[in-house]
């Protein structure tokens, strides 16, 4: 198979992933191809120098763009991010307060140092590494340092190769405008990184909200959810005296169908049962594991209307056939059902539930069982 994407493919999967805040760089990628960026820039200027005759500074720039390309390139693949950072940042500083006595604070070369202060909150946060902030700040004091240091100098001195009126304009509005493309780059990728952590911690806590929930197997809610949940039905029973319905299903033979096709084929008949169960109920009604094969339904209407819901589902289950292996599985399912009553304690109306199931076990199965005879004694299996 050819799964080597068409650049379009690459796009689309490149927007679609952007527009959910997806990170799809690897650290090395975006350590990489920043350092290429700014070995790219450091050539840019070098042939600007030389177009400004400031030959001296144009070999300056031929050397750094040199340095980031061999140095920086060879950490990052040894995975050295860290000090890939430094390099960088410490280059960019460096070089604006060389670059600055030089040729003077009018070319707007410390206007970069702003850009590396966005890129000194950015860097760390691809990096995993518990000191982060520290190395954030770390990074922005040399900065401001640098910074002042500039100031001070070209206070004090006159540059040394100054470069002519029209240049230094020409290099004021480079460097401003580099800079500021720089900080909307790198505060881009800062909020991008960010949305992307935040969206692994959701999925996290949906994978973790799923497993305290849900019953793996049939991920149908389980037995401790339902408890709370019934509990809030019964708290809102008493204030609005709004009815509900509880049915306690069993699966019938299970045991025979296991030890005729195997564990591995009472499961998918466990699944698909639990599929046709959550199929037919409505928005707010609620499905449990409640044991083994056990069922155990909360539906939001009154006993006649539940039972008719019931039957349909005793019904399709009794029409369903699950394949397994080439071989045809065909189940059943006995129910019990219970209507709420206000004061009533919700154990026992499951048990009145289970009462009705067991009478439906003992007299024929696949049926829904609604009430009991008079003088009908229940007893355990
Ligand atoms: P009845 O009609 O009276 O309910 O008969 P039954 O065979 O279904 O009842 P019984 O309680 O004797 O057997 C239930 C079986 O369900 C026993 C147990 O091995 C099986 N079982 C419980 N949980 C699972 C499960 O998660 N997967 C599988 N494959 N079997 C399970
Ligand atoms: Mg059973
Ligand atoms: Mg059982």
């Amino acid at each position: 198979m050819n799964d080597k994407r068409r650049p379009s493919d690459n796009f689309k999967h490149y927007v679609d992933e952007l527009q959910k805040g997806n990170s799809f760089f690897s650290a090395e990628i975006i350590f990489s191809k920043s350092v290429l960026a700014f070995a790219f820039i450091d050539a840019v200027k070098a042939l600007l120098f030389l177009m400004a005759n400031s030959v001296y500074m144009m070999f300056v720039y031929i050397m750094t763009c040199v340095l980031l390309m061999t140095l920086a390139h060879n950490r990052i693949k040894r995975g050295h991010h860290l000090s890939v950072i430094m390099m960088v940042l410490l280059e960019i500083s460096v070089m604006a307060v060389l670059t600055t006595i030089f040729v003077g604070w009018d070319t707007g070369f410390p206007n970069l140092l702003f850009a590396c202060i966005t890129a000194s909150f950015y860097f760390p946060l691809v990096v995993k590494t518990e000191k982060r902030n520290i190395l954030s700040l770390a990074f922005c004091i040399l900065i401001l340092l640098c910074y002042f240091v500039c100031y001070l100098l070209t206070s004090l001195l006159v540059p040394i190769t100054p470069l002519s009126e029209l240049w230094t304009t020409f290099f004021f509005v480079f460097n401003t405008l580099l800079s500021m493309a720089l900080m909307v780059a790198f505060s881009f990728l800062f909020v991008w990184e960010l949305m992307s952590k935040q969206r692994i911690l959701q999925q996290q806590n949906d994978q973790l909200d799923e497993l305290a929930h849900k019953d793996p197997l049939t991920h149908l809610l389980n037995r401790r959810s339902m408890n709370e949940l019934i509990g809030n039905h019964m708290d809102n029973l008493k204030k609005t005296g709004r009815r509900f319905t509880i049915v306690l299903g069993d699966i019938d033979n299970f045991k025979s169908v296991n030890d005729t096709y195997g564990h591995e084929a009472g499961d998918m008949v466990l699944v698909a049962v639990s599929d046709i169960i959550s199929r037919n109920v409505g928005p707010n009604d609620l499905v449990s594991r409640w044991g083994g094969e056990e069922i155990l339904l909360l539906l939001s209407e009154p006993l006649e209307a539940a039972t008719l819901t019931t039957d349909r589902i005793r019904k399709r289950i009794d029409e369903n056939i699950v394949s397994h292996e080439g071989q045809d599985i065909h189940v059943s399912m006995t129910f019990g059902a219970a209507e709420s009553i206000p004061g009533f304690r919700i154990e026992h109306l499951i048990q009145q539930a289970d009462d009705r199931l067991y009478f439906g076990k003992k007299h024929g199965k696949n049926q829904v069982v609604t009430e009991l005879p008079e003088g009908f004694i229940t007893k355990k299996k």
